[in-house]
């Protein structure tokens, strides 16, 4: 076996190889593989990578940090984010490739269309803001995420009450019972998402991301033609300990919609979770940003089911102007008004 295999196929943990089985385990979620299926599985992804490396191209924002691929036909001569002019450059190595994709269903037209609206119903933005060669600049962009799979063996148990009340004549009574209960078993939860990287707005992009239902579809890289790809960031270790926790507030909500009864204790409240899958996705997302005074401000569409949400830049010299237009108005008012009075 080569050096570099030392990640398990389904949770991505490290591997171990146990001599007296000739066989490689995984301590965390308890999978088992041959050598053989190991250097298999490994001669795929070697594959897989180096077919993605010559079809894609990608540039290094030098004022952002932005790191963005596309497919080798297409290119931009700025970077999507900070509108700096970039270089594409043909190296692209390591362990990018996506699993999966939803692809776009917004075009770049009704992304337009959908910004133009939105911002007309803001008076002092700066004018650049909603001009025609600034909405050119809009970016259909994936957004790269981290999803697990998880099971869960649950295992509670507790009291609860049921409380109930019924008037009788001007009196009121009220019942507790309470009850005992048991709950045990197994559950899959799937698609727990969590963006893979700090170079986009996170705030912006959550708000916009957690309505995706869309069906997630293997990756190609024509997907990727006339459409960006921001690279992750963010290494699916350190994602781990988030989407456990997200699995479990999920598992958590669950068992209590399942126990019908008020004041809940619990005796016993076992939740064990294994993460079984781990996917790299990218969602879909039309982003526009806007320079201005030295902050970035976003706008974003999510490119699949075309909600939004976006940060408005404001010009207050605009309003200086709208208040003196105003006072000088006033003004004016008052000035033949006192000559009326004269
Ligand atoms: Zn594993
Ligand atoms: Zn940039």
């Amino acid at each position: 076996m080569s050096s570099a295999i030392h990640k398990c196929p389904s949770c991505g943990a490290n591997l171990t190889f146990d001599a007296s089985l000739d066989k490689v385990s995984c301590d965390y979620c308890r999978s088992e593989f041959s050598v053989a299926e190991i250097e298999s599985l490994h001669e795929k992804e070697m594959q897989k990578e180096e077919q993605y490396d010559s079809q894609t191209h990608g540039y290094h924002c030098q004022n952002c940090g932005a790191e963005v691929v596309t497919d080798t036909e297409t290119s931009s001569g700025f970077c999507y984010y900070c509108h700096s002019p970039v270089v594409f450059s043909d190296k692209i190595t390591g362990d990018y490739v996506p699993d999966y994709v939803v692809p776009f269903k917004i075009s770049k037209d009704q992304a337009k269309q959908a910004f133009t609206k939105w911002v007309k119903k803001f008076k002092l933005v700066p004018k650049g803001f909603a001009s025609p060669e600034h909405l050119e600049k809009i970016t259909g962009i994936y957004i790269p995420y981290w999803m697990s799979d998880a099971h869960a063996n649950i295992d509670v148990s507790g009291v609860g009450d049921v409380i109930t009340t019924r008037n009788s004549g001007d009196k009121r009574y009220t019942t507790t019972k309470r009850y005992r209960f048991q709950r045990s078993g197994g559950i899959s939860i799937e698609h727990v998402k969590t963006i893979a990287s700090d170079k986009v707005n996170q705030a912006l992009i959550n708000s916009v991301e957690s309505n995706t239902k869309g069906k997630l579809e293997p990756f190609s890289t024509a997907y990727l033609s006339g459409f960006f790809s921001q690279r992750y960031t963010i290494k699916r270790e350190d994602v781990r300990a988030i989407n456990e926790q997200k699995t479990k507030d999920y598992v958590e909500d669950l068992v209590r919609r399942q126990i019908d009864f008020q004041n809940i204790q619990f005796e016993r409240n076992h939740k064990d979770i294994n993460i079984t899958k781990w996917s790299y996705i990218l969602l879909p997302m039309w982003i526009l940003t806007y320079n201005f005074k030295g902050k970035v401000y976003v706008y974003a569409l999510n490119g699949e089911n075309g909600e939004s949400f976006g940060e408005l830049p404001i010009d207050y010299s605009r309003l200086i102007l709208h208040d003196v237009v105003g006072f000088i108005g006033l003004l004016t008012a008052a000035l033949i008004g006192g000559k009326f009075l004269w």
